[in-house]
């Protein structure tokens, strides 16, 4: 027999517990285990790689989600030596962006105006490929 109070145990012939005085029992009741209220705000996936490549499909489309120091999951755990070599292209390639403003031969204001295309997004790629080359540097583990 068991005290459902103070949880003292007693033989067979005891019907009340001499400390509280409450009556005893066989088993102690079950207790209520209350039910957890699973509410996700977002649906996580269990890997980290599968979160940043949902969220990435959701961005991979805007410059700035880029710029903010996101990069593809596919390069950001693609290892270490993905990593330098990002580096190594995205100097590359803000070199040939710069070089192509010496290069050319400017006259005209209609000239400068041609190569800002070529300028900015050979830049913009050059540093997007620096950053995701830095931060594989940084997160070596997966
Ligand atoms: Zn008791």
């Amino acid at each position: 027999m068991i005290c459902p109070k103070c949880k003292s145990k007693y033989e067979k012939e005891f019907t009340v517990c001499s400390k509280c005085k409450s009556q005893l029992v066989h088993k102690l009741p079950k207790q209520i285990i209350s039910k957890k209220k699973y509410r996700f705000k977002k649906r996580l996936h269990p890997s980290k790689y599968l979160n940043d490549l949902d969220e990435w499909g959701k961005h991979q489309y805007n410059p700035g989600y880029w710029t903010g120091g996101n990069i593809p999951p596919d390069l950001k755990y693609g290892g270490k030596p993905i990593g330098v070599i990002l580096l190594l292209l995205g100097v590359f390639s803000l070199i040939l962006s710069g070089s192509s403003l010496f290069e050319s031969d400017i006259k005209h204001l209609t000239d400068i105006l041609e190569i800002i295309p070529n300028l900015t997004l050979g830049g913009l790629i050059g540093i997007i490929m620096i950053l995701a080359g830095i931060s594989k540097l940084k997160n070596t583990d997966r």
